[in-house]
């Protein structure tokens, strides 16, 4: 949502869906701004949402801003908050030119990379998230050792961890080329830390996790730390979930 903090007039007509920054910053400079009935043509003007009224080429932007929906590749070392009290990197960091103000729908671990969503959709971001909807997510972890026949009948069924028992999960395993072992969990829940901790708990604790899938989503070959815009037939399935 845009902020009703006094602001920048170029970072609040690029909220509001007008163009891009800089583009914005030559709308003003050009003379095409007013501001409370004011040609303004200094980009550092502050401006206060809802406060001052802002018109473009004589339209008066009142609409609410412009809706993003974005798909990042998280890499690992990045936190899915606004801001940390360690100082460390925020995916938020990795939005070159989104001046919206999007949050995650969900969070990944600091140390787990992979698909992430965030938008400003505080509505969808809702009933994404509400445990009703049952949205999928599917992550691959490495691990040391497959899960034994015993280990994935709990996967599929339920482990019991300290928070209590996990809905049933679906549960593939693939050794790579090089050996290597892989789980592929499709959990529906949302809980902290969910898939480390149920592989850990049948004893295959995880050394790698990604998340590859989520409702329906998919990576196809956006690289780490890349984001895209959703497509609208993407955006259109997830507000019909
Ligand atoms: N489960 C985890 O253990 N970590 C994540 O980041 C997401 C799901």
């Amino acid at each position: 949502m845009v902020s009703n903090e006094a602001q920048r007039l170029q970072k609040y007509l690029a909220a509001m869906g007008v163009a891009s920054r800089r583009a914005c910053e030559e709308l003003t400079a050009a003379g095409r701004v007013r501001v409370n009935g004011r040609t303004v043509t200094e980009p550092g003007t502050k401006v206060t949402p809802g406060a001052d009224q802002v018109e473009v080429d004589g339209r008066l932007l009142q609409d609410a801003p412009r809706l993003r929906y974005i798909l990042l590749n998280k890499p690992t070392g990045y936190i899915c908050s606004a801001a940390d009290e360690k100082g460390r990197r925020t995916v938020l960091d990795l939005l070159d030119g989104v001046e919206e103000r999007v949050f995650p729908v969900g969070r990944l671990d600091y140390d787990t990379s992979g698909l992430l969503l965030l938008t400003n959709d505080g509505e969808l971001t809702n009933r994404l998230l509400h445990p009703s909807h049952q949205v999928e997510k599917t992550y691959l972890a490495l691990v040391e050792k497959e899960p034994d026949r015993q280990g994935l009948e709990h996967l599929r069924r339920g482990v019991l961890l300290e928070d209590g028992l996990t809905a049933p999960a679906e549960v593939r395993c693939r050794r790579s080329r090089g050996g290597e072992i892989w789980v592929e969990l499709t959990i529906h829940e949302g809980r902290n830390r969910q898939v480390r901790r149920m592989l850990a708990a049948v004893g295959c604790p995880v050394l790698r996790l990604k998340r590859i899938r989520l409702a329906g989503l998919e990576l196809a070959g956006l690289q780490p730390g890349r984001w895209r815009e959703l497509t609208p037939e993407e955006t259109a399935r997830l507000k019909a979930l």
